[in-house]
């Protein structure tokens, strides 16, 4: 299981693939609103498809498990 960093700006814009086996991991089309720290709405990730550890929050590979840290 290999673990990446990925920046949010780049997720939220376009597909995830995984580098280690190819596996679609994350599509902008799931993408949700929240709202940041100054009440505005901005676009985040869909609910649901964000899980957390003790380093933080990342995406799962559907396919090996590899992990995509999430970098804002
Ligand atoms: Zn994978």
């Amino acid at each position: 299981m290999a673990e990446f960093t990925v920046q949010l700006k780049a997720v939220l814009k376009e597909n995830l693939y995984c580098r280690e086996c190819g596996e679609w991991v994350y599509t902008p089309e799931m993408n949700g609103t929240c709202k940041n720290e100054q009440g505005q709405e901005v676009e985040c990730i869909g609910e649901g498809c964000v899980k957390k550890d003790a380093k933080g929050e990342f995406m799962e590979c559907p396919g090996c498990s590899s992990r995509y840290y999430i970098n804002d």
